[in-house]
């Protein structure tokens, strides 16, 4: 079970705001958007993706506190839907290789 970042009390994982101090959990009140907070010092673009590939243009960077698009750079990548199921590489290129077929057959027909 999470803990509240600023009260460190046990909460639920869909708590919108602390039910103990009040402290909003989500960005805007929306469940579905985090709200990443940092619990130290040290602000959160430090150990961000996107502040180490100079992508992010918050107004906030590098001293964001609390982010909504936060994403720790030393978490596992995020598997995509390739990743599970890899296409093998016939099946991507099946048109080239129908068109191919249908060339060599085309040839074979006309030499015979
Ligand atoms: S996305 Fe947020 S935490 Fe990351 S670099 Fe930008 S402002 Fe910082
Ligand atoms: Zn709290």
């Amino acid at each position: 079970m999470p803990a509240c970042p600023r009260c460190s009390r046990a909460i639920a994982t869909d708590t919108i705001t602390c039910p103990h101090c009040q402290l909003s959990l989500t960005a805007h009140g929306h469940p579905g958007m985090p709200l990443y907070r940092a619990t130290d010092e040290v602000p959160l673009c430090a150990t961000c993706a996107y502040d180490a590939d100079d992508t992010c243009n918050f107004p906030q960077r590098p001293q964001a506190k609390t982010c909504t698009l936060y994403q720790n750079i030393q978490a596992p990548k995020q598997l995509t839907r390739s990743d599970i199921y890899p296409i093998p590489w016939w099946r991507k290129n099946i048109l080239w290789i129908g068109f191919g077929l249908l060339v060599t057959v085309s040839l074979l027909t006309a030499l015979l």
